[in-house]
């Protein structure tokens, strides 16, 4: 035994070859966690202490190589400053290079998934390995960073500077033929020929058979590029780049600059200019934000998985409305495998929503996703019928009728006398209260909402929600059915607007206030379009649907009359201007479903609506506007995003929803909120709670109730409390 820590072990063999495994005690998987590094040190010391040895074998006892760094230590990592992941990155780098130096020839044994600082570290090594199933990558910009650990400077030296910018800047986690192709690694086998082909090459390295010096002077040396392959690697590529990631997420540029910038020197010099870069992007907030994203998600897939534990696993489901959301959910679950009949009263809907999944296949086999046979077996995971006559082995019916209590109540007590007692039923509703559609049931616990978005393939939120008398048991299943169909589910408790469309609308509500005051509404989208939303407040309302906005809203002023009255009906007595939204409305322009609303729609050479000004809607919005005051961009920002802030906090008051990680996620996931600014609470966190306060208040004295801060709120920002982790600082823009 050379060494042995807590997640590494390194053994001689009678060959003189040292082992060095990977083997993090209690937990499933290898990560590169700071007291791993500080293994990883002392067992490359105790290397370079033994005297005698042949060669050095990296491998991992766990499933995974070694899933990357700890990215739960990263925020706390980040808020100690430039200085301190300098010398963090500097130390890392030390050990890594004494790797890459060690007198003996090295290999690694990759046996499956080898991300971030995981990939990194095979990468210091002379030869690689890899399993047919295992995948290697380093994803770093996605979390707003890029590869600190010598990832930039080796990569590009592997497998050449342009497909280094290709996985490095686009995250990519790639199979291993893709890996062997490209020189990633050097050889792929089965996963029973992994460790006997490792060692394999490493005896030919010894017996002087392969030069490992050699491949280990490529990996130090400057990289051999021409000015026109230069240019086509970094110029192009950074100018693609750049239009794909969008100005908000630098990090996929800044990878490519430091490849560019490292390309021409040698290893020292390389690792300081990527050390340098990695500090700029750790110290920002996009980079804090998008952590925090990750370990969020982790938060609602762990409730998820928690949920799905207690459940009694979905195998038959059923819709019940083939319209465009019973269409959407039909093809999501026979997609993801899971049987489902598709019920309508209609003939022709059946038909309309078949063509739709058809439709969805179709793509998928366009795009080589999914071969024509896949299609068709998926297809007949679909089974369309205008009768109850195979309801009673249904495990869980969604309902997805049109928006009508009556009707809705109605469907739900019928479907009830056809299932089984076990048979969960739940409601794709938007805006009734699941706890009075639960009124007429003879099992209301058996009962809950299950809320998609439109359209249902792309949107990867699901409400559960929760009514006054739904039970776990009906919570668990719709969970676990909702995480089969790939999406990810986020239980809320019943209000109006469930969570989603409750902060979405005081949202419209700071819109129609800006549109009372004379903004102009195309600058409007235009601001909030840049400050990161995928579309602004009246092309979403567009596509929304101002028919389905206007009832929304109703409903909204009806349950919180006191801030959303103004949502609803527009005119509420004399002196009251009717809002714009209502104004659409009434003047028969519902949105994109026919073809004009605050924008006019023409179908572009795919058949796809593109937006077109409409001076008919410029003029019918300047009609509902009483003064014409100018607003700068962050006036208009405030406008918006307060009131929806503000509605976040109070559902996470009222118990909504049960944490600010499940709120941002749900927003980021069901409207799009921008990712990189990690949701509303991260929001107010970023501006601080009392600056967010003073703004709100400022506001509410000219706007009113819609803008007002919330006592508990005033409480937390007077005591200097945060939404998240006190202890992890957002550090200031670098
Ligand atoms: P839709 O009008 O496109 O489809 C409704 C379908 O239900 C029609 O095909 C109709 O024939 C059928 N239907 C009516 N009565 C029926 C019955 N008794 N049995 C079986 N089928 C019946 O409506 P949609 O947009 O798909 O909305 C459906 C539900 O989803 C509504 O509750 C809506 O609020 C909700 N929702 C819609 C969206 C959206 O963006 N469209 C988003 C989230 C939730």
């Amino acid at each position: 035994m050379i060494y042995q820590g807590n997640a590494i072990t390194v053994v001689r063999g009678d060959d003189d070859i040292a082992t060095l495994t990977f083997d993090l005690q209690d937990e499933s998987v290898n990560k590169l966690s700071s007291a791993v590094v500080t293994e990883l040190d002392e067992a490359v010391k105790a290397l370079q202490g033994e005297s005698g040895l042949a060669g050095l074998l990296l491998t991992s006892a766990k499933e995974a190589f070694i899933v990357g760094a700890d990215i739960t230590e990263f925020q706390a990592m980040f808020g100690k400053g430039g200085d301190f992941l300098e010398s963090m990155l500097v130390r890392v780098h030390g050990i890594f290079n004494a790797i890459e130096d060690l007198p003996f020839p090295t290999v690694t044994a990759i046996n499956g998934l080898a991300l971030g600082g995981g990939c990194e570290v095979l990468l210091t090594t002379d030869f690689r390995v890899m399993s047919e199933s295992a995948q290697i990558g380093l994803p770093e910009t996605k979390l707003g960073i890029l590869p600190g650990w010598g990832g930039c400077v080796r990569l590009p030296r592997l497998i050449g500077a342009d497909n280094a910018v290709e996985w490095i800047a686009g995250g990519t986690q790639n199979r291993a033929d893709v890996a062997l192709k490209m020189g990633a690694v050097d050889a792929v086998v089965p996963a029973e020929q992994l460790e006997a082909a490792a060692r394999d090459i490493l005896a030919r390295a010894i017996a002087g058979e392969l030069d490992y010096r050699a491949r280990r002077a490529e990996k130090q040396q400057p990289l051999k590029l021409g000015p026109i392959e230069q240019m086509m690697a970094f110029e192009t590529a950074k100018g693609y780049v750049a239009g794909k990631a969008g100005p908000h997420y630098p990090a996929p540029v800044e990878a490519i600059k430091v490849i560019q910038k490292g390309a021409g020197e040698e290893r020292a010099r390389a690792q300081a200019i990527e050390s340098k870069a990695f500090v700029k992007l750790a110290m920002g907030e996009v980079a804090f934000n998008l952590v925090g994203l990750f370990m969020n998600d982790q938060v609602v897939k762990k409730k998820g998985a928690r949920y799905e534990k207690q459940a009694r696993p979905v195998k038959q489901a059923a819709v019940l409305g083939a319209g465009i959301m019973g269409g959407g959910i039909a093809y999501q679950s026979a997609s993801k495998g899971t049987p489902i009949l598709m019920k309508d009263i209609k003939d022709d809907a059946i038909e309309l929503g078949l063509k739709e999944a058809r439709k969805l296949f179709a793509k998928q086999v366009e795009r080589g996703k999914l071969t024509t046979e896949k299609m068709a077996e998926r297809l007949t995971n679909i089974r369309p019928t205008l009768a109850y006559g195979d309801f009673g082995n249904v495990d869980l019916v969604v309902e997805a009728v049109v928006e009508n209590p009556k009707v809705k109540e109605a469907v739900l007590a019928e479907v009830e006398a056809e299932v089984s007692e076990q048979t969960i039923l739940t409601s794709n509703t938007s805006t009734i209260s699941i706890t009075r559609l639960a009124q007429n049931l003879k099992r209301p616990e058996n009962f809950c909402g299950m809320h998609f978005f439109n359209p249902v393939h792309r949107m990867p939120l699901v409400e559960v929600i929760r009514g006054e008398q739904t039970s776990d048991a009906a919570v668990a299943a719709t969970v676990a059915y909702a995480r089969a169909m790939g999406k990810t589910p986020i239980v809320v408790n019943d209000c109006p607007g469930f969570l989603v469309n409750r902060v979405l609308f005081p949202y419209f509500g700071g819109f129609s206030l800006l549109m009372e005051q004379g903004a102009d509404f195309a600058r409007v989208d235009k601001v909030m379009e840049k400050f990161g939303w995928p579309m602004g407040p009246a092309y979403l309302l567009d596509v929304v649907g101002l028919d389905t906005a206007v009832h929304a809203g109703e409903v909204m002023a009806e349950g919180f009359p006191e801030r959303m009255g103004s949502l609803g009906g527009g005119a509420k007595g004399e002196g009251d201007s009717q809002s714009a939204i209502q104004m659409m409305f009434e003047n028969d322009r519902l949105g994109q479903k026919n073809a004009k609303g605050f924008y006019a729609y023409e179908e572009d050479r795919r058949g796809k609506p593109k937006k077109v000004r409409d001076e008919a809607a410029i003029e019918l919005v300047k009609g509902v506007a009483r003064e014409s005051r100018e607003f700068s961009d962050e006036e208009i920002i405030a406008r918006m995003m307060v009131p929806l802030c503000l509605e976040a906090v109070r559902c996470l008051e009222d118990g909504i929803v049960g944490s600010p990680a499940e709120a941002d996620m749900a927003l980021i996931y069901g409207i799009g909120f921008p990712p990189f600014r990690g949701g509303a609470l991260r929001y107010i966190d970023a501006m601080g709670v009392d600056a967010f306060v003073a703004l709100a208040d400022d506001l509410a004295k000219e706007l009113g109730a819609l803008y007002a801060p919330t006592d508990k709120l005033r409480e937390m920002a007077a005591a200097g409390e945060r939404f998240y982790d006190t202890r992890n600082q957002a550090p200031a823009q670098a």
